[in-house]
C-alpha cells in the first residue's frame, strides 16, 4: 500500500509510550546486571528482527523484576519524558480528541506515567505482570495482544469505529497499527528505525513532540491553540523546530 497523506483532523491519538512519549525503554532500566543482553533482545523485537513473542518471556524471565523496581520505572518515565509530551497531550484533550497509549511495556510504570501526563487508566493499553507475596516476579499475562507482534494493530482494529485515527510510535509493531488507522506517525526523536520509517505515512524527526502538530492538527486547530495561552508555548516549539 502506497504511502499516504495524513490528513488530519482526527478524533483520536494513539500513542506507544517507550521511546516516543519517554526517551526510555522501560525493561532495559530493569536489567541490572543483564542490561546489555535485555537491550539487545529490546533493540530486535523493534526493529522486527526478532518476533515480540520470543522476547516478551526471555526478557522477564532474565530479569525477574521486584515489584518495588518495577514501580521506580513510572519515575523514570517521568524523568525522561520526552519535551513536549505534556503539552502535546493537554493540546489534544483541550480539543476534544480522544488520547491512549499502547505499550508493550508494563502497565503499572506506564500507568503511573500516563496519569502524570494527564491521562486516565482506562486510557492505557499494557501488560499486567504478577508478584508472589514477597513481591517477586511470578508471571505475565500471556495472553495480551501487546506481548507479540500485530497486537497493537488487533487492539486498534477493535476501537469503536466512526473516529479518525492517528498512531503515533517508533517501534515495528507500531507501523504494524498502519492497515487498522487512517496515518501511522514515526516519530525519531529517540530512536531512529529505518524499517519503521519506511512504513509511515508521516515521519517526524524533531527532538521534541511539538513537531507533531503540523502531522496531527489542521492549520485552523493550530490557530486556536496558538491563541490560547495554555497551548501558546507548544505551538512556539513547533514552529522554531520545523
Ligand atoms: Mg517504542
Amino acid at each position: 500500500m502506497p504511502n499516504r497523506q495524513p490528513n488530519p483532523p482526527f478524533d483520536r491519538v494513539a500513542f506507544d509510550c517507550d521511546s516516543t512519549l519517554s526517551r526510555i525503554e522501560g525493561i532495559d532500566e530493569l536489567g541490572r546486571e543483564h542490561r546489555a543482553e535485555i537491550e539487545a533482545l529490546t533493540q530486535r523485537a523493534m526493529n522486527g528482527s526478532l518476533p515480540l513473542t520470543e522476547v516478551y518471556g526471555k526478557r522477564l524471565a532474565t530479569i525477574r523484576p521486584l515489584r518495588n523496581e518495577v514501580a521506580t520505572i513510572g519515575r523514570l518515565y517521568i524523568e525522561n519524558a520526552v519535551p513536549g509530551a505534556r503539552e502535546l497531550v493537554a493540546a489534544l484533550r483541550s480539543l476534544g480528541k480522544e488520547v491512549l497509549i499502547l505499550s508493550g511495556g508494563l502497565r503499572m510504570p506506564v500507568v503511573t506515567f500516563a496519569q502524570w501526563l494527564g491521562l486516565r487508566d482506562e486510557h492505557v493499553h499494557a501488560v499486567q505482570i504478577s508478584f508472589d507475596g514477597d513481591g517477586r516476579y511470578t508471571t505475565y499475562d500471556t495472553k495480551s495482544p501487546l506481548v507479540r507482534n500485530d497486537g497493537k494493530r488487533e487492539i486498534m482494529a477493535g476501537l469503536p469505529e466512526g473516529k479518525r485515527t492517528a498512531f503515533v510510535g517508533d517501534g515495528i509493531t507500531d507501523a504494524e497499527t498502519r492497515t487498522a488507522v487512517d496515518a501511522f506517525v514515526c516519530f525519531r526523536g529517540v530512536a531512529r528505525r529505518p524499517e519503521v520509517a519506511e512504513h509511515a505515512d508521516a515521519v517526524v524527526d524533531t527532538p521534541s513532540l511539538a513537531g507533531l502538530l503540523p502531522v496531527l492538527f489542521t492549520a485552523q486547530e493550530q490557530d486556536r491553540l496558538g491563541r490560547d495561552p495554555r497551548h501558546r508555548d507548544l505551538v512556539r516549539r513547533a514552529s522554531l523546530e520545523a
